[in-house]
C-alpha cells in the first residue's frame, strides 16, 4: 500500500484523495474477507472501547470528587453496584468523610487512571496491523477539535440512555473537556512543552458516575463504574 501511495503522490494525488482511496480499499476488504479474519482485531477494538469507558467512569468521579463537597452527589445514587457513599466513607456514619478521605479517594482514581492509560498504550500496540485496525485508528479515532468521530456517533447512545445528550436536557456535560493532558512526541524538532509537547483533550459520554445524571435520574445504569464493570 505504500508503494501505491507513492505512486499516487508522484501523480499528484492530494492527502485528502490518498485518504479516501485508502478509506474506500480497507472498508472494501473488511467486506470481502471473512468475519473469522479479523477475529483478533474485533476483540482489541471491543476491549479497548470497554477500558474507555470505564476510564470515563474514573475521570468523571475525579472531576466530581475535586469539587468541594462533590461527594455528596454520590449519596444519592441507587446504582445497585455501586456503594451509595464514595468508596472509603463509613456507612454508618456518612458524616466523617472528611477533606482528606476525599484527597485519598483522588490519589487512589488518580494512580488508576495512569494505570489504564499505560494498558491501553501497550494493549492496543499489539492489536494486528490490517484494515480493521487501520479503520479504527484513521477513520473512528480522527480527531477535529479534540472529539473524536466516535465520540460524536455516540452522542445517539447517549441520548437514548437519557444521558446528557439527551435532546431533553440542557446542560451539555458531554460537550465539555472531560480531560486534558500532555503527550510528548520527540520526533518533532526542538525542545520544550511548547516544540515536543500536544494538548490531548478527553470528551466522554455519560456513565454511572455522571453526577449530572445522577441528579437528574435518582439513578443512572449505563453499565459502567469506576470500580469495574457492571454486571447488569
Ligand atoms: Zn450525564
Ligand atoms: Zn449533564
Ligand atoms: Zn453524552
Amino acid at each position: 500500500m505504500r508503494c501505491i501511495e507513492r505512486i499516487f503522490r508522484m501523480i499528484g494525488w492530494t492527502e485528502d484523495q490518498i485518504y479516501r482511496a485508502k478509506l474506500w480499499w480497507n472498508n472494501l476488504k473488511i467486506r470481502l474477507l471473512p468475519e473469522a479474519y479479523y477475529r483478533l482485531s474485533w476483540e482489541y477494538v471491543e476491549w479497548k472501547n470497554d477500558e474507555l469507558k470505564r476510564a470515563y467512569a474514573i475521570l468523571q468521579r475525579m472531576q466530581q470528587l475535586s469539587q468541594e463537597g462533590g461527594d455528596e452527589v454520590y449519596i444519592y445514587n441507587l446504582h445497585p453496584d455501586i456503594p451509595s457513599m464514595v468508596t472509603s466513607i463509613n456507612h454508618t456514619d456518612q458524616h466523617t468523610f472528611t477533606d482528606e478521605d476525599r484527597r485519598q479517594d483522588l490519589r487512589r482514581l488518580r494512580a488508576e487512571i495512569c494505570k489504564l492509560q499505560k494498558g491501553l498504550v501497550t494493549g492496543w500496540s499489539n492489536a494486528p496491523d490490517n484494515a480493521v485496525t487501520w479503520i479504527y485508528r484513521k477513520y473512528w479515532w480522527a480527531y477535529k477539535d479534540g472529539r473524536t468521530r466516535i465520540w460524536n456517533h455516540r452522542r445517539q447512545k447517549c441520548a437514548d440512555g437519557d444521558g446528557c445528550c439527551a435532546c431533553a436536557r440542557t446542560c451539555g456535560c458531554c460537550e465539555k473537556v472531560l480531560y486534558e493532558y500532555w503527550s510528548r512526541d520527540y520526533r518533532n524538532q526542538g525542545r520544550g512543552l511548547e516544540n515536543t509537547g500536544s494538548l490531548q483533550k478527553v470528551y466522554g459520554h455519560c456513565t454511572a458516575e455522571c453526577a449530572c445524571c445522577v441528579i437528574t435520574h435518582g439513578v443512572y445504569e449505563p453499565g459502567f463504574i469506576a470500580e469495574g464493570r457492571s454486571n447488569s
